[in-house]
């Protein structure tokens, strides 16, 4: 809870081009730069920018708390690399697994699918 975020972007940095005030956005909840090795890799737990394991909606796992999702609203670094837009005609409950729990699902399932196309994956 708190760490799959859909959100409003209700202010912006500075430094922010990409995202605009009022898109409706998905949070991803580990913290990255988007342009580390790390980041580039996809290991984005690993991103060199912030300390390992930066998160919001988890226990502190590296002594820096973030908060998370289920606050009236959070701070969002690196909000180009971080933000992911959504259609507005997509209703936000939709999308709230997009944040980790979707990735998951398809990262545990879709390789087993390329190598065995059509296997049962659930029963
Ligand atoms: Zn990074």
């Amino acid at each position: 809870m708190g760490h799959e975020t859909v959100a409003r972007v209700t202010h912006i940095g500075d430094k922010v081009k990409d995202i605009k005030l009022g898109q409706l956005v998905v949070v991803p909840f580990q913290i990255n730069c988007g342009i580390c090795g790390a980041c580039q890799r996809g290991i984005t737990a690993e991103c060199e920018a912030v300390p390992r394991l930066s998160a919001y909606g988890l226990s502190c796992l590296n002594g820096v708390e973030y908060g998370g999702g289920l606050a009236d609203s959070m701070s969002v670094p690196y909000a180009d690399a971080m933000l992911m837009p959504v259609p507005e005609h997509i209703s936000p409950v939709y999308l709230a697994a997009m944040a980790d729990n979707l990735p998951d699902g398809f990262r545990t399932v879709a390789p087993y699918l390329a190598l065995h196309p059509g296997a049962e994956v659930l029963k």
